[in-house]
């Protein structure tokens, strides 16, 4: 079965990977950078896991174990 909300959280926590996959390590402000993006995947993540467990109106995503 498939999500959308579910689809578009993981295009938004790929995109955040090849972000910081982006970011060099010689950039001046890269570990500024590095870490802010590593917050949002954080944060990500753990709306990630909500949608996973109680997304559906308190109920599991139908296409969780797809993530
Ligand atoms: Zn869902």
């Amino acid at each position: 079965m498939n999500c959308q909300v579910k689809d578009e959280l993981v295009s938004r926590l790929i995109a955040l990977n090849n972000k910081l996959n982006l970011l060099s390590p010689d950039l001046v402000h890269g570990d500024e950078e590095r870490a802010e993006v590593q917050q949002q995947r954080e944060s990500l993540y753990a709306e990630i896991k909500h949608h996973r467990t109680k997304g559906h109106e308190g109920k599991p995503c139908p296409a969780a174990k797809q993530v």
